[in-house]
């Protein structure tokens, strides 16, 4: 068994440390030790085990709602203020500031999920405490929490062995098949979010958004950009780099917001008069002396704007700003620049024209110049966007969401993440299975079956197991109003008569083949969902003891806990 040491100095951490840790080897007769500081809480045993289930049960009721195309959105606000409307069960866990130790797990996962494949992250956390709540009533009848998790385990590897099984693969050559397909996963992963009424807009923009990428399909080659105003549908994709229009000064207005087949110039230098007896003391004696001083900051720059102007680059980035002598220079010589452009937005824009980003003017052969078909300057709403289009070297593209409400469009940029995340996750591994529960009744007969050819607790617990997957399609129904038992009830005779693909239909309050509805999800996703759920419970029915260290505030580590104390970076 594992015990959760909880010690506050190290930021909260959770480590598991061996029994003989703390008690002696022989503790017969001796005088009492104390091991632990006064104030340390310590609990243990069935309870504990339970009171941790409790806790991730109370973490699964926070995201239940939200699951499914008929799921409610919450809205948080946070210390500051600041509100989120979300649907995502990764975004709502990680609002929330959750102290339990065991109940943080939970909220791993749902990260984990998010990380790994993008969507499923409501799922994820209602099948762990679900799991959680199938083996509460064993560990209360003190079957030995190690049996559960053994049980556990196996019943995950066959449900993952049976997905792989069952799900169907998609001709992958026949470009028409594969974009179909594509637009099916992304749109049952839009469905269930707050812009489900746009999900035939936002399937083909996600999807053509990745189609746009290399084989290796970059995430940081898809850029968001928000431009409040507008609807929804006003958004754009854009296949190119896309930034907001800088800071500018004057003479940018005389600049050209035009070129074909240009050169780019990255830089990150400040093109600016810059005193330059900041860097350094200059004593003068004499006016003509101070005048040479002045005449040579200005001889600087201009050497360096020279040297621009002669690289043949049209169009001048830098990360620094520009100032106003080097803007009316420019605009003098028919070329653009931009300052202060956004460390993001450079790179991206490095990868996809080419060249480097210089920090000196004075290697600036035409190597490290960037390079594209059309740079040009346009409106979008009340912004003037900077676009790149045509890049040779890397493939890019940028969404530019527009939409009422900013925590909307923001909760529109998370649902096309989740969206975005499937795609890729499809594109590179084809299966896919039905959603909307057909998988998990299918998973859920199918152990159920299992276990009726096993002998001993396992088979209890096999079948805890397959009714714990039940949560899912359960959960849907209750989000969207039906009767659960008796849509339950209907998709368990379906799928005992061999209809695999039998899930709920959330149009018609009844049961549908949600394979050929098209309610199509990778299959990776569900696999996912499922070890990391079996793994995450497994891990909180090891843990029979917590011990919480006293508040460590007077003494703390040595050196008086600089750099290691709560909130401070390790
Ligand atoms: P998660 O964070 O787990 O992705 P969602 O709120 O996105 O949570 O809900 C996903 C669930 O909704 C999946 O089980 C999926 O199969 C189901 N679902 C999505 N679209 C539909 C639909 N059109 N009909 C029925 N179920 C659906
Ligand atoms: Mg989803």
């Amino acid at each position: 068994m594992n015990k959760i040491f909880n010690y506050e100095n190290s930021a909260g951490k959770v480590c598991y440390l061996p029994l003989h840790s703390f008690f002696t080897k022989d503790n017969k007769m001796q005088p009492q030790i104390i091991l632990l500081k006064e104030g340390t809480d310590s609990s243990q045993g069935v309870p504990q085990i339970i009171s941790n289930i409790n806790a991730c049960q109370a973490i699964a009721d926070a995201v239940r709602t939200t699951l499914g195309p008929r799921g409610m959105d919450k809205l948080i606000i946070n210390d500051q203020g600041k509100a989120t409307i979300s649907n995502d069960g990764a975004t709502i866990l990680k609002q929330l500031d959750i102290v339990h130790p065991a109940a943080k797990t939970l909220v791993d996962i749902a990260k984990s999920q998010d990380a790994e494949v993008g969507d499923g992250t409501t799922s994820v956390t209602l099948l762990a405490g679900e799991f959680l709540k199938e083996a509460k009533p064993f560990i209360e009848e003190a079957v030995h929490p190690q049996i559960i998790i053994k049980a556990f385990r196996k019943a995950a590897t066959e449900a993952v062995k049976k997905i792989k099984e069952i799900s169907m693969r998609i001709n992958k050559s026949d470009p028409k098949e594969m974009r179909q397909l594509l637009e099916k996963c992304a749109a049952t992963s839009l469905s269930s979010k707050l812009v489900a009424h746009q999900k035939d807009f936002f399937t083909k923009m996600v999807v053509d958004a990745v189609m746009l990428l290399d084989e290796l399909l970059p995430l940081n080659m898809i850029g968001v950009k928000k431009v409040t105003g507008g609807g929804l549908e006003d958004s754009v994709l854009i296949a190119g780099v896309a930034f907001k229009k800088t800071f500018s000064y004057a003479g940018f207005e005389m600049q050209p917001k035009k070129y074909t087949n240009l050169k780019i110039a990255l830089l990150n230098i400040e093109l600016e008069l810059k005193a330059e007896r900041d860097n350094a003391e200059v004593r003068v004696d004499s006016v003509e002396e101070y005048q040479s001083i002045v005449d040579a900051e200005w001889k600087i720059l201009y050497d360096k704007l020279d040297i621009l102007h002669k690289s043949g680059a049209k169009v001048i980035l830098s990360k620094l700003p520009i100032g106003d002598v080097a803007t009316q220079y420019f605009a003098d010589r028919d070329m653009f620049c931009a300052g202060r452009v956004v460390e993001e937005d450079l790179k991206r824009t490095m990868k996809a024209c080419g060249g480097s980003i210089q920090t000196t003017v004075q290697n600036l052969s035409p190597d490290v110049l960037g390079n594209c078909e059309t740079f040009e300057e346009i409106q979008i709403g009340g912004e003037r966007y900077n676009l790149f289009t045509g890049c040779p070297q890397a493939r890019t593209c940028t969404i530019i969401l527009r939409g009422g409400a900013e925590q909307f469009i923001e909760e529109t940029e998370r649902s096309l993440h989740d969206a975005i995340m499937i795609v890729r996750r499809t594109m590179k591994n084809d299966a896919v299975v039905a959603g909307g529960g057909a998988i998990e009744m299918e998973l859920s007969k199918h152990l159920r079956n299992m276990s009726r050819t096993i002998a001993g607790k396992e088979q209890l617990l096999m079948g805890a197991m397959a009714k714990a997957l039940e949560i899912i399609p359960r959960q849907l129904c209750e989000n969207a109003g039906f009767d659960a038992t008796n849509i339950l009830n209907k998709l368990r005779q379906r799928h005992a008569q061999g209809g695999i693909w039998y899930g709920v239909d959330v149009l018609n309050e009844d049961i549908a083949d949600n394979f050929e509805n098209c309610v199509w999800e990778p299959a990776v996703v569900k696999i996912n969902a499922i070890t990391a759920a079996a793994e995450a419970s497994c891990l909180i029915l090891s843990v029979d003891e917590t011990v919480k260290n006293p508040k460590a505030q007077q003494d703390g580590p040595p050196g008086g806990g600089m750099g290691r104390g709560r909130g401070r970076p390790m």
